[in-house]
């Protein structure tokens, strides 16, 4: 079994100190993220950690109008699956932009997100 390129735990650990890094698939060029043990695509695992920029736009989203007890008190919140320019897709929670104003194809940027000492993937305003 050989190393993986980037753990989860790494990954998260650089999502906190600011820095989006996906796994690029040196056998088909696919990119991941986050992290994951065989690629998606053709089921080598051969990854190489690749920085993003963090520039993407919104794909899709969702209110969460009644969240999971951990999150209650933050609700109403949206998360959205966000196309970096990249190429790859990522699920991040929408801050500082009015829910109402939310749209498809808005441009948003990637910015780490700590709540009880847990880094998770945040998207603000370009
Ligand atoms: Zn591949």
């Amino acid at each position: 079994m050989t190393e993986p390129a980037i753990t989860v735990r790494a990954f998260f650990e650089r999502v906190r100190a600011g820095q989006l890094v996906a796994i690029r698939c040196e056998s088909c060029g696919q990119l991941a993220i986050p992290p994951r043990e065989l690629c998606p695509t053709c089921h080598a695992r051969a990854w190489q950690p690749q920085s993003l920029a963090g520039d993407g736009t919104i794909a899709s989203y969702t209110v969460i109008r009644v969240a999971p007890r951990s999150h209650a008190a933050e609700a109403p919140y949206a998360v959205a699956v966000v196309t970096l320019k990249e190429g790859v897709a990522v699920l991040g929670r929408i801050v500082d932009i009015p829910l109402g104003s939310l749209a498809i194809g808005m441009p948003v940027r990637f910015r780490p997100l700590v709540v009880s000492d847990q880094a998770s993937i945040g998207f603000g305003p370009a």
